[in-house]
């Protein structure tokens, strides 16, 4: 598949009058008709709600169009917890999933009603010794453990994730649970990231109903609602194929048809928390070529580096390049593609066949809505980046400034550069 840009370079050039590169773009139009595909996917289960990972995204505006589609967000963290009651999302449309759990982050979950997740057997001690009861409602964390195949290809190693219950602590759990007085329970297990195959939600779905069913019958404990997570993926590569979220609603429904409602459990509530897949190619990173080396490679140096988008770095991770303005040009030149870290792996693309780039260029880089903005850091004194929103009657707003260097100095509070500069 021909990967194209949601933006042209006319589009660009006028943005950078007011915004100077590098800047993450959103694309509103997407983001819209992506949730609204993703809500009739699942429109049969009358319970269905999706979660979005705020870790994905963490910008309030782009969490605000999904919350018009009745989307809660799934937190972890006190700060993600802050955002999502910022907006107005709270009470039981909050899923607290943490793992490690500080105990004020516990605190502040319960004052705003979320829905806590547990992700140790340990933490039922723990939560009530921290906020002196066990909710009513409460979700616990599984992982089976081994390894997560899908006819023979291995998709992720759930046993060496330090996330999750193990089969017996689930079982134990819900009954010391029960005994403290939770009434209303969940289940909730992420066991692939990323997966571009339909297969992966109807087979966790079977994993989990069918471990719902047990749950129920031999703890006796009403379950609410099964939480498929994250882990729906998307096409980083032109030539993956895009999931197709019809295909992968029908398959849930035909395992839900399967395994809960023979056991009664038609009732249940399907929860899903996609971050990557709410947003992830709903967001480019826009750069331009500021340099060009010619040593034991021929590299391109743009004015964004890892600090605006990690994955390359971090995991080796795939993202697509499209040279604005030419798009239709051969791609007859081989470049690495170089941020200004001092670090050799802050690198956009390695190897990567492109038209000619030119000093002055733009470059898109793709699929930076989930995972990119939000996973930014500081190293070498960077500042981060400006979020733009490119609206659906193509207008953009600015819905965060980039970082100044007084925002960079302003934890420096006995410090006469943090003093100075505020
Ligand atoms: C990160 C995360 C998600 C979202 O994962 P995606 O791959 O972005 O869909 C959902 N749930 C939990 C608990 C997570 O940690």
């Amino acid at each position: 598949m021909n990967k194209t840009p949601f933006v042209t370079k006319e589009q660009i050039e006028e943005i950078v009058k007011s915004y100077p590169t590098p800047f993450h773009l959103y694309d509103e139009k997407g983001i819209r008709e992506n949730v609204k595909a993703l809500k009739e996917a699942f429109s049969w289960n009358p319970g269905y709600k999706e979660y979005f990972a705020v870790k994905a995204t963490p910008n309030p505006f782009l969490m605000q169009i999904l919350k018009e589609y009745g989307c809660g967000c799934d937190c972890s963290s006190y700060t993600e917890l802050m955002l999502s009651d910022a907006i107005g999302v709270n009470g039981q449309n909050i899923m607290f999933s943490s793992n490690d759990t500080p105990e004020e982050d516990f605190k502040l979950a319960d004052q705003l009603g979320a829905i806590i997740n547990l992700d140790d057997i340990t933490h039922i001690d723990f939560l009530e010794k921290t906020i002196g009861h066990i909710p009513e409602t409460i979700s616990c964390r599984y992982n089976p453990g081994g390894l997560f195949k899908i006819s023979n290809s291995i998709m992720d190693n759930p046993g060496d994730a330090k996330y999750g219950m193990t089969t017996d602590q689930i079982f134990e759990a819900f009954q010391i649970l029960k005994e403290k007085g939770a009434k209303e329970f969940g289940i909730h297990a992420f066991l692939a990231s990323n997966t571009v195959t339909n297969d992966y939600y109807p087979m966790l779905a079977k994993v989990l109903f069918e471990q719902a069913v047990k749950l129920q019958q031999e703890t006796g404990v009403h379950i609410k609602f099964i939480n498929l997570s994250g882990g729906i993926g998307i096409p980083y590569k032109p030539d993956q194929e895009p999931n197709d979220i019809y295909a992968i609603g029908e398959g849930v429904r035909r395992v839900y048809e399967e395994v809960l409602v023979p056991a009664g459990m038609g009732d249940v509530a399907i929860y899903t928390a996609l971050g990557r897949y709410m947003m992830g190619p709903f967001g480019c990173l826009v750069t331009r070529a500021i340099h060009e080396k010619h040593t034991h490679k021929e590299y391109i140096g743009v004015d964004a580096c890892a600090v605006n988008l990690m994955r390359p770095a971090m995991y080796g991770a795939y993202h697509h390049i499209t040279v604005l303005g030419k798009e239709k040009e051969p791609c007859d030149h081989i470049y690495d593609i170089t941020g200004s870290l001092c670090e050799n792996n802050d690198k956009f693309a390695i190897d990567r066949m492109l038209p000619k780039v030119d000093i002055g260029d733009y470059l898109v880089i793709h699929d930076t809505g989930a995972h990119g903005f939000s996973m930014g850091y500081n190293y070498n004194g960077k500042l981060k980046s400006a979020e733009l929103l490119l609206k659906e009657d193509g207008s953009v707003q600015l819905i965060r400034r980039a970082e100044t260097p007084a925002d960079y100095f302003a934890t420096f509070d006995c410090f006469e550069i943090g003093k100075k500069l505020r």
